[in-house]
């Protein structure tokens, strides 16, 4: 059984309990973060931090704590559940008022709420193998470069994938992919140039996604940051997506169409090996 935190205490988790007046349960109002943790080690920390501070301030909240203090907890987490490859969440609401949809005075205590969760990310099935994909319209609100814990239309998504057979989704707005429902969209066309779309409102700025661009320069190949349809998908030579739940998982079908060969590409392959090469490089 694990060990959580909650406001200031490390509880076991059956015993963490928000109340039914956190404005995180009523309306979704708050921000989270994922953070990997490889060998017990936070991958990319101060990054993830930036984009909570950030994520923060788009709905006018402040960080609960300093970044050390966040750290602090997320390294206790880790000690205390001898985690040594997953991932630690964290989640921050409004507080808890009377039902209202105004935000309460800036002095209502904030929740926090921190957990770790055990996943094998370097050494995935998924990552082997290769995701499948359908692509849904990106129904989502305008404001997808914010995390926030609203996460309905990932949920639906995910489950549109399922009830076809498929792993995931990707999202399409005004006629060009977005992103994944819960990961950043890439493809590698024929003639060799990685392609993702450039930032804005429309999704979110992954940390893995900032990550590999770098390395995707570092290693010579062409970046195009760019909206891409779906038709350019279909077409592609690889795809691929991004998070820090994966790292780089390889997209191998596309609404029942093969991506290239219909199996992991090698500079999909190449990019994966890469990220997790600086992972090691990180921690060592
Ligand atoms: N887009 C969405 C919608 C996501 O939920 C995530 C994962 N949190 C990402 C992209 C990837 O972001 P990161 O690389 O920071 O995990």
């Amino acid at each position: 059984m694990r060990t959580v935190y909650l406001n200031g205490d490390y509880v076991a988790e059956q015993d963490a309990k928000v109340s039914i007046f956190d404005r995180g349960f009523m309306f979704g109002d708050g921000i989270y973060e994922v953070t990997a943790v490889i060998d017990g080690q936070l991958i990319d920390f101060p990054g993830h931090m930036q984009r909570l501070r950030r994520s923060l301030g788009e709905i006018g909240m402040t960080m609960p704590l300093d970044e050390d203090g966040l750290a602090r907890i997320h390294h206790h987490l880790i000690e205390d559940n001898a985690l040594r490859e997953g991932l630690v969440y964290l989640q921050v609401t409004r507080g808890t008022q009377d039902r209202n949809f105004l935000y309460p005075s800036t002095d209502t205590p904030q929740t926090l709420v921190l957990y770790t969760q055990a996943k094998a990310v370097i050494d995935s099935p998924l990552a082997k193998r290769g995701l499948t994909l359908i692509s849904v319209p990106d129904l989502r609100w305008q404001r997808s470069d914010i995390k926030t814990t609203q996460l309905l239309y990932a949920c639906m998504a995910k489950e549109m994938a399922k009830a076809e057979g498929a792993d995931d989704a990707w999202l399409v707005r005004d006629g060009a992919v977005t992103e994944g429902s819960s990961n950043n969209a890439f493809i590698v066309t024929r003639d060799g140039a990685v392609v993702t779309r450039e930032l804005s409102r429309a999704l979110l700025p992954g940390i893995t996604r900032g990550v590999l661009l770098d390395l995707i320069e570092r290693d010579g190949l062409r970046l195009e940051e760019r909206p891409f349809t779906l038709e350019e998908a279909y077409a592609a030579a690889e795809a691929f997506v991004t998070s820090s739940t994966s790292f780089v998982y390889p997209v191998v079908n596309l609404d029942g169409r093969a991506i290239g060969n219909g199996s992991p590409g090698p500079i999909t392959q190449r990019l994966r090996q890469r990220y997790i090469d600086r992972v090691h490089d990180l921690i060592h």
